[in-house]
């Protein structure tokens, strides 16, 4: 099934989240038109769609090989990386001094979703490029910034993160490769697993951001620092062919993302692996989870195109696919299963879900905009607290919600949907790394209730519930009824939420345990408050489009028809995961280990 970029939908998303207002109103983006946007828009769903997405299932099958160190990615991910960075995409976010084209994080997270759809696989590779870009930005020296940012930002050299070692995944506290210092560098040494794009046969140089410990560290993650070491050096004449000290060991053979190689490192077997110190020593975390959060964001939207991509491929088959007599068709006789309610219920509710999440990550782009680009100090400040909260329900929720998408469509499929020639059971086993790498769903929910919610005592959340609930008001006084019934289910749902918050916060001094048993379903419920909020924007959006002369009366039905859904369908979720934080974390902790 052939992938088409969901240009329209990214555009009305665009205007009905106020994304677009926010962007165009920012001096750092004021020569920007829409028209720009509007043709860059343009320009990259045609490249994702037709250089990108035809070989996907191919690139799937073929795999990757492995064979005494040297990896080999697919022909069609290294041609279509190559063209990526021979197109400018690598460097559509970064800033204009190294190369980049500084447009706003709005439209590059538009192009990521589309780039995602189009190959998961390359996008998770092309996902830590932008990642390390980030890191050096952040911390990196001018003599660091000036040698790597050019050659990541034009996608001529690539990025990893290495964090994961065997007995420190979602706790780095436990990282062990240390860092010796070596005249004006470091030598490291240690192993690191699950490295994504670790080592490949499509760029000049490599460049691995690695957390290591110094002799003198402390222990835990005050102890960790950041360092950059380059696959080549260089030699005497400058160019960067002598080799570091860093072996791929292995790959990993998974259950999805074939064509993307997930590598163990060895960093030292020799002479140790020469790296240079990023920023300040014992740092390392902080700015690690900087260029995290860039990739936690990146991977909500890795799932928003995947989910995409399956959605459209079950409902292309829904259309093709005859079978069975809808119940009260007349005349009877089989027709394509679209017609059969049942099937319509499964694709709406795929539908309403794309639809919302891409709107709240659109939101949360334009408050990264907001946060770089405004000219207040005080609202930088803002829109960055209110980015960070979101990022973890984004990528928690968005990762979560891609895999229950990617399943809708299997059933959408039936049979044919368990076989592997419809590719719609790629998306499945591609989309369930989403709510592990990158920090499962679990870490994500933790970080949301930590660092996001108590320690500020929940001041960002309520920040954002006034938003949410000065958007229910204004809809609840509409004359309009489906608009103010609409504003009705966004203040129950957004009242939900703060009864969550407030459970949140005085369960956490009495009872802390239960605050961490209901994370989750905190993520969860923030998540589709959030959804909702989205939605009755689409929905207002919509009905006020559909006024207006020559309009495009049938797509705005089709966006009404799925908002309402989402309002009366999917929204009411809140209630049920309402009684999940207030009362089930109680009976979570009830249960003893020894029990299960
Ligand atoms: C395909 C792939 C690509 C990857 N790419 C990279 C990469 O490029 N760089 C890199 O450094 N790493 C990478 N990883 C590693 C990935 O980030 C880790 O697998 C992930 O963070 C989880 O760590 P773990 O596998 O050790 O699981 P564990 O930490 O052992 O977790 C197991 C389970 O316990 C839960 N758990 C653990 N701690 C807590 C807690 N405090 N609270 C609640 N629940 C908890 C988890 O949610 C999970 O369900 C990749 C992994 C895969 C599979």
């Amino acid at each position: 099934m052939q992938y088409e970029a969901p240009l329209k939908d990214l555009r009305f998303a665009m205007r009905a989240s106020g994304a677009l207002d926010a962007i165009l109103a920012l001096p750092a983006y004021r020569e920007l038109s829409i028209e720009t946007l509007d043709a860059v828009l343009g320009e990259a769903g045609k490249f994702f769609a037709d250089a990108v997405a035809p070989d996907n299932h191919t690139a799937d099958k073929e795999g990757v090989r492995f064979d005494d160190g040297r990896v080999a990615v697919p022909a069609a991910i290294r041609n279509a990386w190559r063209q990526y960075a021979a197109s400018g995409w690598a460097g559509l976010h970064a800033p204009e001094a190294f190369g980049g084209q500084g447009l706003p994080k709005v439209l590059a997270a538009a192009v990521c979703e589309m780039l995602n759809a189009s190959n998961l696989a390359l996008g998770s590779g092309l996902l830590l490029c932008d990642g390390a870009i980030e890191a050096l930005l952040l911390a990196g020296s001018d003599e660091q910034k000036a040698t790597f940012l050019p050659p990541l930002v034009s996608g001529a050299w690539s990025g990893t993160m290495n964090l994961t070692e065997s007995q420190a995944g979602s706790d780095l506290a436990q990282i062990r490769t240390s860092a010796m210092p070596d005249g004006a560098h470091y030598r490291l040494r240690g192993q690191k697993i699950f490295i994504t794009f670790g080592e490949h046969d499509i760029t000049g140089n490599i460049l691995h951001f690695v957390l290591a410990r110094l002799p003198d560290a402390p222990a835990g993650v005050k102890g960790i620092s950041l360092f950059v070491c380059p696959k080549f050096l260089t030699d005497e004449t400058g160019a960067y062919t002598l080799r570091n000290d860093i072996r791929c060991l292995s790959i990993e053979h998974k259950l999805g993302i074939h064509a993307s190689p997930t590598c163990v490192l060895s960093f030292g077997d020799e002479e140790g692996a020469v790296g240079y110190l990023i920023g300040k020593a014992n740092k390392g975390l902080e700015y690690m989870f900087h260029m995290m959060n860039a990739a936690r964001f990146t991977v909500g939207m890795q799932g928003i195109g995947i989910a995409e991509r399956a959605y459209q491929s079950a409902a292309a088959y829904a259309k093709v696919r005859v079978q069975g007599t809808p119940a009260g068709a007349s005349p009877a006789g089989p027709m394509p299963i679209i017609e059969h309610p049942d099937v319509r219920r499964q694709l709406l509710t795929m539908r309403a879900h794309i639809e919302a999440s891409r709107a709240v990550a659109l939101t949360i782009a334009a408050a990264i905009d907001a946060a770089n680009g405004s000219h207040d100090p005080e609202e930088r400040a803002r829109q960055q607290h209110i980015a960070e909260f979101l990022v973890p329900v984004h990528k928690g929720h968005c990762s979560e919600l891609s895999v229950e998408i990617a399943s809708i469509a299997v059933q959408v499929h039936g049979g044919m949907g368990f076989v592997e020639e419809t590719g719609v059971a790629q998306y499945y086993r591609d989309a369930r790394i989403l709510p592990i790498y990158e920090g499962t769903t679990a870490i994500q929910a933790n970080d949301l209730v930590a660092r996001k919610t108590l320690r500020d005592k929940g001041r960002v959340a309520r920040d954002l519930i006034s938003c949410v609930r000065s958007a229910a008001s204004e809809l609840k006084s509409s004359a309009d009824e489906e608009l103010s019934a609409a504003g009705s289910l966004l203040t129950d749902a957004v009242q939900r939420f703060e009864q969550a918050l407030d459970w949140m916060l005085s369960r956490a001094t009495e009872n802390l345990p239960e605050s961490f048993a209901a994370a989750v379903p905190y993520l969860r419920l923030t998540g589709f408050v959030l959804g909702g909020w989205q939605m009755a924007r689409a929905l207002q959006h919509a009905k006020r489009e559909r006024t207006r002369e020559h309009a495009d009366t049938g797509f705005l039905d089709g966006k009404i028809a799925i908002a309402q859904f989402y309002l009366d369908a999917i929204l009411p979720r809140t209630a049920s995961l309402l009684f999940e934080v207030t009362r089930g974390s109680a009976q979570v902790l009830r249960m003893q280990a020894v029990s299960f």
